[in-house]
């Protein structure tokens, strides 16, 4: 049992959940956090807190740590967190000096990616694309069943392809992007300007919220589902866009599957129903060719921090030797390679 649990930890905008995940990605304890947004140390400290706490009932033997940012390829440094104020911040060296355990740091899309691979939706395929559709969109791409970063550990950043040439205003900079078209934003600057309006739909809305700043994309999915037609038909447009973008990453990548998760995902056929209609109308190649299957992701809100304690349990066991016969090895073949030069 010794080295089967390992610690995931997802620091989004708002909050940490942490749990502690077995060997086949079952969570067997959860804490939650606010998100201290202002300061890295104080999320270190919340991580050293949530670690102490797990750690007296549970022998832990790796903590992965997924975060809302760019990671850099080793896996080791936030370059850019939007919404934590984390600016190239060595995470995985400050946690593994407070914790003393192996530490592994990754986007949180990655780490999603990497839970629907071994113990989700995409269990058995060899390349696969997770789009989550939350605030914005995040991705992640599995091929040949590992995780891939690019070079500069970027890639999968998917919600800022141009798919409109001046297009929407972007929170990037740029215009046009992904995530203006396909995203739970959209929906709720729909919703919040029909309650602006006063349309039977933004009313209704307004009325569960209780204020128009307070209605949220996930309105619109509970409206849909409901039956509200003008709801559905919001989403469906999503859902084309949706398609739209899968399409051109098919013409990209090929894979075999593409794994739609995040809070939009919750409308379940309802969106993948016209984003799998916009895909095969759009895909290149229509016709003459087999097409990727498009599905929702399985393990919901908590794929993050699955996959971010799965990944750090495997690395952390790719670098210890085997056995303890071999660990005794090594130490003994390295006090022998030292002593001649220490008699020096
Ligand atoms: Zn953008």
């Amino acid at each position: 049992m010794a080295d089967k649990l390992a610690i995931g930890i997802d620091i989004g905008g708002t909050k940490i959940a942490a749990g502690v995940v077995d060997e086949d990605g079952h969570i067997l304890a959860r804490l939650r956090r606010e998100t201290p947004t202002t300061d890295p140390l104080e999320v270190i400290e919340a991580i050293s807190s949530i670690t102490e706490e797990f750690r007296r009932d549970h022998h832990i033997a790796a903590l992965g740590v997924g975060a809302a940012g760019f990671v850099d390829a080793s896996q080791s440094t936030v370059l850019f967190a939007p919404h934590l104020a984390w600016r190239n911040e060595p995470l995985r060296d400050s946690v593994a000096r407070r914790t003393g355990l192996p530490v592994m740091v990754d986007n949180d899309a990655n780490a999603s990616g990497w839970a629907e691979w071994r113990f989700g939706a995409a269990q058995g395929e060899a390349d696969l694309v997770l789009i989550t559709l939350g605030t914005g969109i995040g991705g992640a791409i599995v091929i040949d069943g590992q995780p891939y970063r690019g070079q500069f550990g970027i890639a999968g950043e998917f919600g800022h392809m141009q798919v409109v040439p001046n297009g929407r205003q972007c929170e990037c900079g740029n215009t046009g992007c992904w995530e203006q078209y396909a995203s739970g934003r959209v929906l709720m600057r729909r919703a919040r300007a029909a309650a602006e309006e006063g349309t039977e739909l933004g009313l209704k809305m307004l009325a569960e919220a209780g204020g128009i700043d307070r209605i949220e994309g996930s309105l619109v999915t509970q409206q849909a589902k409901a039956g509200d037609v003008e709801a559905i038909e919001w989403i469906a447009e999503v859902g084309d866009w949706l398609g739209v973008g899968i399409a051109n990453l098919a013409a990209a990548l090929d894979p075999g599957m593409f794994v739609i998760g995040g809070g939009v995902s919750d409308a379940g056929d309802l969106l993948i129903g016209p984003a799998r209609a916009a895909f095969s109308r759009t895909l290149t190649g229509r016709g003459y060719r087999a097409e990727a299957r498009i599905v929702r992701a399985h393990l919901g809100p908590e794929a993050g921090l699955i996959g971010a304690a799965d990944m750090a349990r495997l690395t952390a066991r790719r670098r210890r030797p085997a056995n303890p016969g071999a660990r005794a090895r090594v130490r003994a073949a390295a006090k022998s390679s030292r002593s001649p030069r220490r008699r020096k």
